[in-house]
């Protein structure tokens, strides 16, 4: 349920309402729009109490959301979430982030020539994994703890902003201690206490539609981090899985426009992991760009032969310097900016 408090609502309006809703036993969520107020009581048997709400003087009316996800849905928020992410950098608005770095944190020194390759192309924002969803067991399952200091490292030598993926509750609490967002890879986007803990923590998340989830079934996931209380929630399209094999995944586009609509949350696209073939990420990327992504994620590796994972997918350095340039035409003629 959502209650739409009066045009220029003061601080105490929404204090009197929020200590309702905690009387009667929900958790507010407050979102402050440009014109209206808006706090969310959500939870079971929440509309027995509308008339509660509507009774009182500051409340302009109170609205039931349709929607199965209600604090991710267009309906509990109007305008676009902005993200931010560090003081200069945020998710959401006109300038595209472009999130690129080794898909593992593989040493302190790789880490740091990547960061300065992908910095110096145009890239805002570093990643890197330290905990790697592997197929096999027998693959590299990256640094642990060691990674996360790497690429913390790395990132706060030629300031770029981090951002790495958790796999259990105890790496939520690590990677929010090193890194400036939390990833929530595909394979976990519906392990519902790894999203708690993510939702309980301060940092942004970067929540991965997995390889077999429904639009749907991601934001009643991202809706698991709201309801925590963690309003920065990034979604992320990385591809599905389809019939067609001659692909890693199959991008799925149409999510873009969908998400958009029936979402208020920034959308960041992977073509790198969508498609899974060097040759091909640069083609995807425009058209994630073109799409109306908010963020795009490309891996990319000195020497993508002797990458210890995803080395068929990761750009060369030259040329995610030549794409970075191309994205930055595609995001001017669709109104954006991304190269400053
Ligand atoms: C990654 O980004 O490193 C990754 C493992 O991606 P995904 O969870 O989308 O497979
Ligand atoms: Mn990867």
């Amino acid at each position: 349920m959502i209650i739409t408090l009066k045009k220029g609502s003061k601080q105490k309006d929404i204090k009197a309402v929020t200590d309702k809703i905690k009387v009667f036993g929900y958790k507010p969520h407050i979102s402050k729009g440009k014109d209206f107020t808006i706090i969310g009581m959500i939870g079971e048997y929440a509309e027995k109490y509308k008339e509660a709400f509507e009774a009182m003087d500051t409340v302009e009316h109170v609205s039931e959301i349709q929607k199965p996800y209600k604090l991710a849905s267009r309906e509990f928020k109007k305008e676009n979430t902005i993200v931010r992410i560090s003081r200069d950098i945020e998710i959401g608005g006109k300038r595209i982030h472009v999130i690129a770095g080794p898909c593992a944190i593989e040493d302190k020194e790789l880490m740091i020539n990547t960061a300065k390759i992908v910095k110096s192309a145009g890239s805002t924002i570093l990643r890197g994994g330290a905990y790697k969803p592997r197929s096999s067991p027998y693959a590299f399952q990256g640094l642990g703890e060691k990674g996360l200091e790497y690429i913390k490292n790395a990132g706060a030598k030629i300031h770029m902003p981090t951002v790495s993926e958790a796999m259990t509750v105890e790496q939520v609490g690590l990677v929010s201690k090193y890194c400036s967002i939390v990833q929530i890879g595909a394979r976990n986007v519906q392990n519902y206490d790894l999203l708690k803990a993510a939702g309980k923590q301060k940092k942004p998340v970067l929540l991965k539609r997995g390889m077999a989830t429904t639009i749907k079934e991601l934001l009643l996931s991202a809706e698991y981090i709201l309801s925590q209380g963690n309003y920065n929630v990034i979604l992320c399209e990385r591809g599905i899985r389809t019939f067609e094999t001659a692909t890693r995944f199959t991008m799925d586009l149409n999510a873009v426009p969908v998400l958009k609509k029936l979402s208020h949350l920034p959308v960041v696209l992977d073509p790198s992991h969508g498609i899974g073939i060097r040759e091909h990420v640069g083609t995807m990327a425009k058209a994630c760009v073109a799409a109306g992504a908010d963020g795009i994620i490309i891996e990319v590796h000195p020497q993508p032969e002797l990458a210890l994972s995803d080395g068929p997918q990761s750009l060369l350095p030259d040329q995610f310097k030549n794409l970075m340039k191309e994205l930055d035409l595609v995001a001017k003629a669709v109104g954006r900016e991304l190269l400053y």
